[in-house]
């Protein structure tokens, strides 16, 4: 326990696909001007260093963030057009590199942050004892920090008492580290007594695709989940290589409950550059499939 700092992802292909589909369902629901609750469970630091610290050791941006803004500037330069989807995505990540050089990665909490209106809130939580000291440091230097709680809390067991939002209008990032492989059967938990509280609200889970029996087993149990609660899902999958043995990280998922009718669209638009620009040996593949429940 406590091993993960996620610094040493930041940037990385996982975050690229998680980030550019929670800058979507943001501005999604933002297209009411009613006040929006998002919830992040698993906040981590906030906003990382790309020069120095942890990424510099895993040099996961390598393979992620700092590859993609090659491929975009190569594309540039040769008047290839780059899907809206990835353009909206990299304004989030330039937003924090004033100077032009890519020093600085947003997580989820800078983010979801930056997009807040007045009427909107955000509540993080994170347990680290490293982790939340870093984060409520980092929050605190934002003008947005009086519309954000921190909790030192664990989110799996207190997701439920912020469920249904005062306004009924909610989106939560379920985006654990799967250090302990408890993890897996906790999510599946949360998600119950989340659904069971505020069913309309938008829910969107990142998981890790390994060769591991819980990471395996998860989507169809999410799905399962979903069908018991009579829910829309969304499933895609983001493959960046295909060495079996390798032990970095190949490929990651998002799961969404009650997704957007918009989103897939979206994300359509973005894998296959994605997997153009991030595959390495031809590996790169994208999944991508909805379910519309009936209700
Ligand atoms: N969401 C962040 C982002 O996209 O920038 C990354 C979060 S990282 C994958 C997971 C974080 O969850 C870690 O910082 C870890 O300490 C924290 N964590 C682990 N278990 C937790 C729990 N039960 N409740 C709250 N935070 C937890």
């Amino acid at each position: 326990m406590f091993s993960y700092r996620h610094a040493f992802h930041a940037g990385s292909h996982a975050d690229i696909l998680k980030h550019l589909t929670l800058i979507h369902l943001v501005q999604y629901l933002q297209e009411k001007p009613g006040a929006l609750t998002m919830v992040d469970t698993h906040a981590g630091a906030g906003i990382y260093s790309l020069q120095d610290g942890f990424s510099t050791i895993s040099k996961e941006a390598d393979g992620g963030i700092f590859r993609l803004t090659q491929y975009v500037e190569t594309c540039r330069r040769a008047n290839t057009p780059i899907p809206e989807s990835i353009l909206e995505y990299l304004k989030f990540i330039n937003a924090e590199n004033v100077d032009g050089q890519l020093t600085t990665y947003p997580g989820s909490p800078f983010i979801l942050a930056r997009l807040l209106r007045p009427q909107d809130r955000l509540k993080l939580f994170e347990l680290h004892p490293k982790e939340i000291d870093i984060l409520r440091h980092n929050i605190g230097e934002l003008k947005q920090s009086k519309q954000i709680d921190i909790y030192a809390e664990d989110s799996f067991s207190r997701l439920k008492g912020l469920l249904p939002p005062p306004s009924r209008r909610g989106l939560v990032l379920i985006d654990p580290s799967y250090e302990d492989k408890q993890d897996y059967r906790y999510l599946e938990g949360a998600m119950e007594e989340a659904l069971q509280r505020f069913a309309t609200g938008c829910y969107a889970i990142w998981y890790p695709v390994i060769s591991r029996r819980e990471s395996i087993a998860l989507p169809d149990r999410l799905k399962k989940i979903a069908a018991t609660h009579k829910r829309s899902w969304l499933h895609t999958e983001l493959r960046v290589e295909n060495a079996p043995g390798e032990r970095r990280l190949q490929s990651s998922g998002m799961f969404i409950i009650n997704p957007p009718w918009t989103l897939e669209k979206h994300l359509a638009q973005a894998l296959p550059t994605l997997t153009k620009a991030l595959g390495i040996n031809g590996g790169g593949q994208f999944l991508l499939k909805s379910f519309e429940a009936k209700n």
